[in-house]
């Protein structure tokens, strides 16, 4: 009997580091061909490479930046964030809040109106109880209603008064009145993102971060779990396989993994079942020019857009595209309990493509030397108002079965890679010492 790893992203190989260095080299099984979960690197033959999602390394904890440092022998490009948003034809430097500069007189006025007013009529935040609360009491009904909740809408398909605050922490930047005034006077302004730097492998796409943990696990691809019988610890999977565990971490979706669970009473399936999460439609596009854009990534407000956002792989490494071509990847986001996917991948690529040249990405002339595009079930968890009851009913029931949990997934939060991995860590962490 071993020590089971189901998943091989980056939670997963969290795990296994963990166990590894406790003298244990555990099995791990992947459903896919391929392993890295939301980490993997598609490689394709025409030269393009596209992750799974734009992923770069941003990190602040110096022992992780080791460990993927590490991991491609220190060959890694280090870059300085340049992000920017699209709103009904203006460029605006991100984030919105502090460079109003160039946008309508009327608007920029009545944001900083109502900006001073909320300041000087004193924030009461008893009376927060979501997400919108909160954008109204920071910045105003008309910033909060015109950009934010705009956005929050298109990338979380709920809208701000369904959603908590729990998630926040320093993803939204909060100003004072001079930094406001200052971006609505200036073009110039500093750079106060949460991503400042970012590191991203200089070959081989963002996957290329797993290298050194793979010689650490016994991986097992293509094998998908179906089934979990807790009282004898056995595991099945849809390739007829059955296998014994002694101890079992799992880092795959938590409605998946109830579901499978011999025995689960209904009340922890229903709670499994409210777990909300958006999926998402990747359309990879390549182009014969790489001065697409300054910035890294853009985001995308009107709602007559099809893409929340979009990314430059080829800003990330030059190796991730042909001598001198440029690549694009756009997000559009759906999900089960608010947004169903009402198309087939392809099916989205023409409008990319119109919306691009829309917004003036690509210019007549241009030749488009790549399309493709990919279906991702589980992508960003939605911190809608039933997540947190749900969350506890679901946890508990698996510690109650000695099933361990990791991962944006398992955790069901809004982990980077770096919490993913330390997740996986701290899972594997837990059954070593007992605790
Ligand atoms: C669009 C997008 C952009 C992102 N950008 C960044 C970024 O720039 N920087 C950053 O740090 N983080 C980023 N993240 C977050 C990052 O992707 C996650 O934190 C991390 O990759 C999650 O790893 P994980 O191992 O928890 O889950 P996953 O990567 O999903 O791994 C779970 C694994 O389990 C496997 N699995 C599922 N079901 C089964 C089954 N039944 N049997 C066997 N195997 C199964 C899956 O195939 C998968 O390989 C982004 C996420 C998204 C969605």
């Amino acid at each position: 009997m071993s020590t089971v790893i189901i998943g091989s992203g980056i939670a997963g190989f969290g795990a296994a580091y963990s166990l590894y260095q406790h003298g244990i080299k555990p099995i791990m099984f992947e459903g896919k061909t391929y392993y890295g979960g939301h980490t993997a690197s598609y490689k394709y033959d025409d030269g393009f490479t596209f992750d799974d999602g734009p992923h770069i390394s941003f990190t602040k904890d110096e022992r992780i930046q080791n460990i993927f440092a590490e991991s491609v022998n220190n060959k890694y490009e280090v870059l300085q964030a340049k992000v920017n948003n699209y709103w009904k034809g203006y460029w605006i430097k991100h984030p919105t809040q502090v460079n109003l500069y160039g946008l309508p007189k009327d608007l920029v006025k009545k944001i900083i109106l109502e900006f001073i007013d909320n300041k000087y009529r004193g924030n009461n935040s008893e009376d927060i109880s979501n997400y919108r609360d909160w954008l109204y009491n920071q910045f105003g009904k008309t910033f909060a209603e015109t950009f934010p909740m705009e956005y929050g809408h298109k990338y979380h398909t709920t809208t701000a008064d369904n959603m908590s605050t729990d998630w926040l922490e320093k993803r939204i930047y909060t100003p004072d009145i001079s930094e406001v005034l200052e971006g609505a006077l200036s073009s110039k302004t500093p750079d106060v993102h949460y991503v400042d730097h970012f590191r991203y492998p200089t070959h081989g796409g963002f996957v290329s971060y797993l290298n050194m943990f793979l010689e650490k696990v016994n991986l097992k691809l293509d094998h998908n779990l179906t089934n979990i019988k807790p009282k004898t610890k056995e595991l099945r999977f849809s390739n007829g396989e059955r296998v014994n565990y002694k101890h079992l971490i799992s880092s795959i979706p938590l409605p998946d993994l109830i579901t499978m669970i011999e025995g689960v009473p209904d009340d922890v399936v229903d709670a499994a079942s409210k777990l909300a999460c958006t999926s998402c439609i990747m359309v990879n596009i390549g182009i014969d020019r790489n001065d697409i854009s300054d910035s890294h990534w853009s985001y995308f407000y009107d709602r007559d857009f099809i893409f929340t956002r979009l990314s430059y792989p080829h800003m990330f490494s030059p190796n991730n595209v042909p001598g001198g071509a440029g690549s694009i990847q756009a997000e559009i986001y759906f999900s089960k309990k608010y947004k169903p996917v009402d198309k087939k991948p392809e099916e989205c690529i023409d409008q990319v493509l119109n919306d691009l040249k829309r917004c003036g990405l690509i210019r007549p002339g241009d030749t488009i030397l790549h399309t493709s595009a990919r279906f991702v079930k589980y992508a960003n968890v939605i911190f809608d108002l039933e997540r947190t009851d749900a969350l506890k009913i679901v946890h508990e029931y698996l510690d109650e079965q000695n099933i361990l949990y990791c991962g944006r997934y398992g955790d069901w939060g809004y982990h980077w890679t770096d919490e993913s991995f330390k997740s996986g860590e701290t899972a594997a962490h837990k059954f070593v010492t007992g605790e």
